[in-house]
């Protein structure tokens, strides 16, 4: 199968490329990436040279480079997102451009040429937020709370829309929060883990009980893998790790895997429509495609922890330049007066 990867220069794009090109030699990736800020090309370098590798520097939203790359490929996995949701509060006018827009462009040319695979990453922060019980299945009603969030619901309707309307063997995933290697160190664990190397305070938001459903992205990719294999066209599938902690006992186990002062945690303001807890219920995809998760929570963290600290040199200079622009904006607020 030869598959277009968009988005594969990030975090969990990557780790997809790189499970298909080591385990799946009869598949060929193509990587079509922008290289924003959340791109990296130095984690695809590797793959330079790898006969089923290539690599596109182009936007989604340019419906001739998509035309022209979906014309030469058989299936889309659609990665490729504004994906931080501090920053869709920020500026969420980019966030409905790539992320809907973008959809768009990718279902319109999926369908043109014919494919007979499309599958649409999405995120359990469709469903909204949970009370102190229960978990997301995929009958959950959306309700999305952030920008990000509400655009990538608005992008799953559209493929909704291209499987019901023009027969596309679309289907979606919506997974919980990912951690591992090739993390940009602007989220959560990989920042933590950075800051704590640095000896710098860890920024929980306001009383660090907000739950997360911990997800290694290589059970992630396997799950990806296995709905673009076998998936039901028009089904959504939940994907998840049952792996329920808050952001504070998060913060507690990385201080004491690195051997850091409980003193580096700073509680900072807290995140506008933050919602509280995200469970998800991945029945329907262990039931009906066989997945199951590999990583335990504590060994995937372990094995995060000691990825970071044997590669500083990948996120050094990603931590560099967020500082930087960190540095810039204040510099614009302050110099307004
Ligand atoms: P990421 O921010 O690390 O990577 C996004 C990639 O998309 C980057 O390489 C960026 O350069 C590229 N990109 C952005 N705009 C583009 C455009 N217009 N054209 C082409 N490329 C563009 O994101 P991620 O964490 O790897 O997330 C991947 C997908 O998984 C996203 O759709 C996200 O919504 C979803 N998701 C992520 C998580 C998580 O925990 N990270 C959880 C659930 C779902």
């Amino acid at each position: 199968m030869r598959i277009l990867v968009t988005g594969g220069a990030g975090f969990i794009g990557s780790n997809f490329a790189r499970l298909v090109l080591a385990e799946r030699p009869t598949d060929a990736v193509t990587v079509l990436d922008a290289l924003t800020y959340a791109g990296n090309y130095e984690t695809l370098r590797p793959f330079e040279g790898h006969p089923g590798f290539r690599f596109v520097h182009g936007d989604i939203r340019d419906a001739s480079l998509v035309d022209a790359l979906a014309a030469t490929h058989d299936a889309i996995v659609h990665f490729a997102a504004e994906s931080h949701v501090d920053r869709s509060i920020s500026d969420p006018g980019v966030f409905v451009r790539t992320n809907v827009e973008g959809t768009v462009v990718l279902l319109e040319a999926a369908h043109r040429h014919g494919h007979a695979r499309y599958v649409q990453v999405s995120t359990d922060e469709v469903y909204g937020s949970l009370g102190p019980t229960g978990a997301f299945t995929e009958q959950t009603p959306l309700a999305p709370n952030s920008p990000y969030a509400a655009s990538k619901a608005a992008a799953d309707m559209m493929v909704r829309a291209w499987h019901e309307t023009f027969g596309l063997p679309a289907m979606i995933t919506r997974c919980s929060n990912n951690y591992g290697p090739f993390h940009f160190p602007e989220k959560l664990i990989p920042l933590f883990i950075t800051n704590a190397m640095h000896d710098e305070p860890l920024p929980v938001y306001g009383d660090g009980l907000y739950v997360r459903d911990w997800l290694h992205v290589e059970d992630h990719c396997r799950a990806i893998a296995r709905v673009l294999d076998a998936g039901r066209p028009g089904e959504v599938y939940n994907v998840g790790g049952r792996n329920e902690h808050t952001n504070l006992a998060i913060t507690g186990l990385i201080l004491r895997a690195l051997g850091k002062p409980e003193t580096l945690v700073r509680h900072v303001q807290d995140r506008p429509g933050h919602d509280r807890r995200y469970a998800i219920d991945a029945a329907k995809l262990e039931r009906e495609l066989g997945w199951q998760p590999r990583y335990d929570f504590e060994t995937g963290l372990a094995e995060t922890i000691a990825w970071y600290q044997a590669n500083t040199s990948w996120w050094g200079p990603l931590r560099e330049r967020a500082i930087e622009a960190k540095r810039a904006a204040a510099n614009r607020v302050s110099s307004r007066g």
